[in-house]
């Protein structure tokens, strides 16, 4: 972040930038080896016989994270699509990149995609998706107008358990390639997976909200995920708090009244 916009925060009271400790070694390293990891646990199961022609793809080389780098919007989708670097392609209907404007100011990043998800191919479509946009409505925003929203992984686990960790390292190319893409101003983790992807490291989220993160040395603010808030409605306050607090973060960071 430019020295300015952290002074402006420093001064809007919004600062320190918390960092997590620096997980140790290359985490592009670490999604290779997490890839490489799934498709040789899958070997007992297939015995000597040769992988059916939809097994997952162990990543092809270890450049897969720099070609990822390298990719354009139209790339990314079609890359995506045809993504079989980990087993959550085994049962998805189709992978789900995202939606929204892609020089979006904010990022709101979950957890994956659902089961409505899965069959429209956008993000936050079913319940929790309609308490998402009512949260975004909250603080002035619509989907699709200066916001993009992501997922930590593009497809749907299996009866919507928490994706493992190997899966989102696999994922993360992805996610990381969008955000160089979009370059957001703010980013906002929405629940444990998003927050620990994007921070490098353990979190929790009551310990970690209401502070200013940064990812790459982009603004990070973690909130509650909508699922979890559905169905634990007395956290809906604090979210509220957390949704207040990026608000005014971004507004110091553009300078606007958000
Ligand atoms: N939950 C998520 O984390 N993402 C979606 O897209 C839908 C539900
Ligand atoms: Fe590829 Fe991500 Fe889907 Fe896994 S979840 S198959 S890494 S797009």
């Amino acid at each position: 972040m430019s020295t300015r916009r952290a002074s402006v925060l420093r001064e809007m009271g919004l600062a320190p930038l918390w960092r997590l400790r620096a997980a140790e070694g290359d985490r592009d390293a670490a999604a290779t080896a997490d890839v490489a990891e799934t498709a040789a646990e899958r070997k007992p199961n297939s015995s000597a016989a040769p992988p059916p022609p939809s097994a997952p793809q162990p990543a092809q080389g270890s450049d897969r994270p720099q070609r990822i780098a390298r990719m354009d919007w139209a790339e990314l989708r079609e890359a995506v699509a045809a993504c079989r670097a980990c087993k959550l392609c085994e049962r998805r209907k189709q992978a789900v990149l995202g939606v929204g404007d892609e020089r979006s100011d904010w990022l709101f990043v979950g957890e994956g995609p659902g089961a409505e998800e899965d069959e429209k191919g956008e993000p936050f479509v079913g319940q929790a998706g309609k308490l998402l946009d009512n949260m975004l409505a909250a603080i002035g925003i619509r989907r699709g107008q200066n916001v993009y929203i992501a997922n930590t992984v593009k497809c749907r686990p299996p009866g919507n358990r928490t994706p493992e960790a190997g899966e989102m390292a696999a994922c993360f190319p992805y996610l990381a390639r969008q955000i160089e893409l979009l370059q957001p101003k703010l980013i906002v983790a929405l629940g444990r997976p998003a927050a620990q992807t994007l921070l490098d490291g353990e979190v929790k989220i009551g310990a970690a909200r209401g502070r200013l993160f940064e990812h790459k040395g982009r603004p990070l603010i973690v909130t509650y995920h909508p699922a979890y808030l559905l169905r634990n409605l007395p956290d809906k306050a604090k979210a509220w708090e957390d949704l207040c607090f990026a608000r005014t973060t971004m507004g110091g960071i553009t300078g606007r009244r958000e």
